[in-house]
C-alpha cells in the first residue's frame, strides 16, 4: 500500500520502510501517536493499533500520506521546521485524494476506538 501512494504521489523519494512499533510519546496527551516518520532511518512507524479491522483502508492511507508528506518536505531540503504542520503541508496534505473523508473519519470514530485500546 506505501509502495502504490508512493509511486502515485512521491515518485522522487527514495523507498521507505515500514514497520509497526510503539514508539512515539504518549505523555499527556489523551492520544496515542498512530503514525511517525523516522528520518534518519528512512522509516514510518505505524501503531499497532491500526490493525483492528474497523479501521478503514482510506484512513490507514491518509496517514501514510501524512507521513510521505514530511518525507517530502524534508527531501526538498527543509530541516527540522517542517516537521510542524505548517500551511505548506496542508496544502500537500490535502492532495490526497480520500482528505475530506479521512479526516472526517478520524473525527466521528477514532477516539471511541482508540479508548477501548487504552491500558
Ligand atoms: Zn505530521
Amino acid at each position: 500500500m506505501l509502495e502504490q501512494i508512493q509511486k502515485k504521489h512521491f515518485s522522487q523519494l527514495p523507498p521507505l520502510n515500514l514497520i509497526w512499533g510503539l514508539e512515539g510519546k504518549r505523555g499527556q496527551r489523551k492520544t496515542i501517536r498512530l503514525a511517525s516518520f523516522w528520518p534518519e532511518r528512512m522509516e514510518i512507524r505505524l501503531h499497532p493499533f491500526l490493525k483492528d479491522p474497523r479501521i478503514p483502508e482510506y484512513y490507514l492511507k491518509y496517514l501514510l500520506f501524512h507521513e510521505l508528506c514530511h518525507a517530502h518536505l524534508m527531501s526538498q531540503g527543509e530541516t527540522s521546521e517542517s516537521h510542524h504542520h505548517n500551511d505548506e503541508f496542508y496544502r500537500l496534505e490535502k492532495r490526497f485524494e480520500s482528505y475530506q473523508k479521512a479526516t472526517l473519519w478520524e473525527e466521528e470514530h477514532l477516539s471511541e476506538i482508540l479508548s477501548e485500546h487504552q491500558d
